[in-house]
This record gives structure tokens, C-alpha cells and sequence, in this order.
């Protein structure tokens, strides 16, 4: 037990607080939390994740509330690159099976999407005959999405101009784990919502067996990840809090990302043993630099070959679905 004392401390907080000082939590705001996972890739920078000791969420330690520019400079090297070059076409069929499967839910088709990034999404709805925009805070991916002409603005989802405003479905895709008020942010998407309006939001799954699996080395343990979302704490605070319906909830419990490191470990274990036989272990050289793009990912890979392939993607819809059961959450129809 590590005692930091500070002037004006008092000495209750330094007894509870043990080790040190702790962000509270960004669901509930209680103090109490324990390191549930520490990072372990670079891009981690090691940061830490806590557990609330109230509502059971797990959250970023230190996570603030000012929006970090730094953060998502990547978009920068994006500017001025082509349509073609920063669209992906595989993730343009799945966004338009994700708008049929809404489409079907809700009669009206206004549409805002928050966090919309390059604006690859308001592009396929607005082609898909929605009336879509999209806001965002990262100034280049505005510029990019509004050079391919996409209707969208540097926006915060609190702004006043929103105030009123009444859409039919509001899609939050990968951005609740990113923001410092997850709670506020479900409430307002309600408040925008007109009546039977949908919320459609995807997150990492904190409960999945991929995280478990790969602990620290899960690639969503990043910095600008502020919640990590079990489907309990985040059905709580949509349904109990925010007072809104759950329509369905889909669970991806493992990824081609898991396997890959199921697989680089198990070739690692090989190699020691077979090194501890006294065998030669025999390494490839080094890539011949060429000055060719990187070659895709072995992850990157996979992911399209399950795309492709019908036998494969049903098989690990099968497997999701099984996984699902076992960790509580049913799979929804459809989605
Ligand atoms: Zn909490």
C-alpha cells in the first residue's frame, strides 16, 4: 500500500484511495473503481482501465472532457486523397444492408449520423435515397467528406442549431466508447429522436471473448477510448436512464483479429519448443523494400475472405450466435 499525501488531502480520500488518484467514473461519477486491464500495444501507450465499484462499468483511467485534436490527426493524411482511395466498397454494401434493415423499422427517412468521420455513410444513405447529414468534431474528415461533396458539418451533437430538430433514425457507429458523457449523449439522441425514431449504435464489446482472450492486447484498449461497454452497463443506461426501447442487440464475441493472435501464439509456443530441441530456427529475411504500399494486414485479410466467402461468413455467424448464448445476450433476428 502506496500513501501519496498531498497538502489540503484529506485523510479519508488518502485511506480509500490507496495506490492513487483515480478518475471517477464516466457512467455514474462514483468515486470507487479498480485496474480491471492494463494496455499492452504501443498505440495503448499503457494506459489504464478501471471498474466502478457502483455500476460495474469499465472506463479509461484519466479520461478527460476536452475534446483531443491530437488524437485523430490522422485524418490529416487523408486530405486530398480520391474518393476511390478513401472509400471502401465492401463497407458501402454493408452500410446499405444496414440501412434496408432500418428502413424496414421506421417509416421516415431523415437521417443524422454523429461521429460520421469522411462521411462515407450520409454519402451511401443519401444515395440510398435517405435525407442524411452528418457532424463531427475532427475538422480534416469534414473537409475530406465535404471535397466528395457530402452534406455535413464540424459540429458538436450539444449544439443549439440541433436544438428542434426531429430525426427518424440518429446511427452513432463506433463513437460512444470515444466521448466523455456517454449517458448525456443517449439522452439526447431521445431528445432527437421524433416518435419511434431509432438509434442505431455499434461499440466494442468489453465482455466479448475476444477481449478476453487478448487482454491488454485487444486493439480497442486505446487513449481515445474513454468507456469500454459490457451490453449490460450499456443497455442500462439507453433503457433505465435514457428511457429509450431496446429494439435488438447483437453481440460479436470473437473476431478474425482474436484468431490471428490465437494463432501467433500457438506458433510461438512451436518455435520455443522447437528451439528448446535444439532445431535451427530458420527466419525469413526481411521484406525487399520495393516502395510499394504495406501489404494488407494478415487481419485485413481474413476479414475480406470471410467477406467473400458464404461457407465462412455463416460459419462464424454460427459460432457468434453460440457465443452469444453462453454469455447471456441473445443474438438479435436480422440485424
Ligand atoms: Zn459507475
Amino acid at each position: 500500500v502506496r500513501f501519496a499525501l498531498l497538502n489540503c488531502c484529506p485523510l479519508e480520500a488518502t485511506l480509500t484511495n490507496s495506490t492513487t488518484q483515480r478518475s471517477p467514473c464516466i457512467a455514474c461519477n462514483a468515486a470507487a473503481a479498480s485496474v480491471v486491464l492494463r494496455g499492452a500495444t504501443p498505440r495503448s501507450q499503457g494506459c489504464a482501465l478501471l471498474r466502478c465499484s457502483q455500476c460495474g462499468h469499465v472506463y479509461l483511467d484519466g479520461w478527460g472532457t476536452a475534446f483531443d485534436r491530437e488524437l485523430y490527426a490522422y485524418y490529416a493524411r487523408r486530405v486530398g486523397k480520391t474518393r476511390e482511395e478513401v472509400y471502401d466498397e465492401m463497407n458501402t454494401r454493408r452500410q446499405r444492408d444496414l440501412l434496408d434493415w432500418l428502413g424496414a423499422r421506421t417509416t421516415g427517412r431523415r437521417l443524422l449520423d454523429v461521429g460520421c468521420g469522411q462521411g462515407q455513410f450520409v454519402d451511401t444513405a443519401s444515395s440510398a435515397g435517405w435525407r442524411a447529414f452528418g457532424i463531427d468534431l475532427a475538422k480534416d474528415a469534414i473537409a475530406i467528406a465535404r471535397s466528395f461533396g457530402v452534406e455535413c458539418r464540424e459540429e458538436d451533437f450539444f449544439a443549439s442549431t440541433l436544438d428542434g430538430e426531429r430525426f427518424d433514425v440518429i446511427t452513432m457507429t463506433e463513437l460512444i466508447e470515444h466521448v466523455p458523457a456517454p449517458g448525456r449523449f443517449l439522452q439526447r439522441a431521445r431528445e432527437l429522436l421524433g416518435p419511434g425514431g431509432l438509434l442505431y449504435l455499434t461499440t466494442p464489446n468489453f465482455s466479448s471473448l475476444s477481449r478476453r482472450i487478448m487482454g491488454g492486447e485487444w486493439y480497442p484498449v486505446l487513449p481515445e477510448h474513454l468507456s469500454y461497454f459490457t451490453p449490460r452497463v450499456l443497455c442500462e443506461l439507453a433503457v433505465k436512464d435514457a428511457g429509450l426501447e431496446l429494439v435488438s442487440a447483437e453481440t460479436r464475441n470473437f473476431d478474425p483479429n482474436a484468431a490471428l493472435y490465437l494463432a501467433k501464439a500457438a506458433s510461438r509456443i512451436v518455435r520455443r519448443r522447437r528451439a528448446s530441441n535444439g532445431a535451427t530456427e530458420r527466419r525469413r529475411g526481411p521484406p525487399a523494400s520495393s516502395g510499394a504500399p504495406p501489404p494488407e494486414s494478415a487481419a485485413q485479410r481474413l476479414r475480406r475472405l470471410l467477406e467473400r466467402s458464404p461457407a465462412l461468413r455463416t460459419a462464424k455467424r454460427a459460432v457468434n450466435a453460440g457465443l452469444s448464448v453462453i454469455s447471456g445476450v441473445e443474438p438479435s433476428a436480422g440485424a
